[in-house]
């Protein structure tokens, strides 16, 4: 990518980013990196979906935040062992 944004530093936020827990400034910078990046384009809609079952299976209490994590981190390193990145 030529706009300076690491995709990791992407896959990392997305989930913050979903969640709106990032600045106006960082979170405008994430967006305009996904448009342009297919990988992370795919890890943002992933993230949505993940987050979407999430709370379908557990719409009346908060999605355990151990559970969450364990869901995020096995996805961030199944990415990384499929495709070691750019
Ligand atoms: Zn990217």
């Amino acid at each position: 990518m030529s706009d300076g944004v690491d995709c990791a530093y992407v896959v990392a936020r997305v989930h913050r980013l979903l969640d709106g827990e990032l600045g106006e400034a960082e979170a405008d910078q994430l967006r305009h990196h996904i448009d342009a990046c297919e990988r992370c384009l795919d890890e943002a809609d992933l993230m949505a979906l993940l987050k979407s079952v999430v709370r379908r299976s557990c719409s009346s209490c908060a999605a355990p935040e151990t559970l969450r994590l364990r869901i995020v981190s096995q996805i961030t390193f199944t990415r990384i062992v499929i495709d070691p990145g750019r």
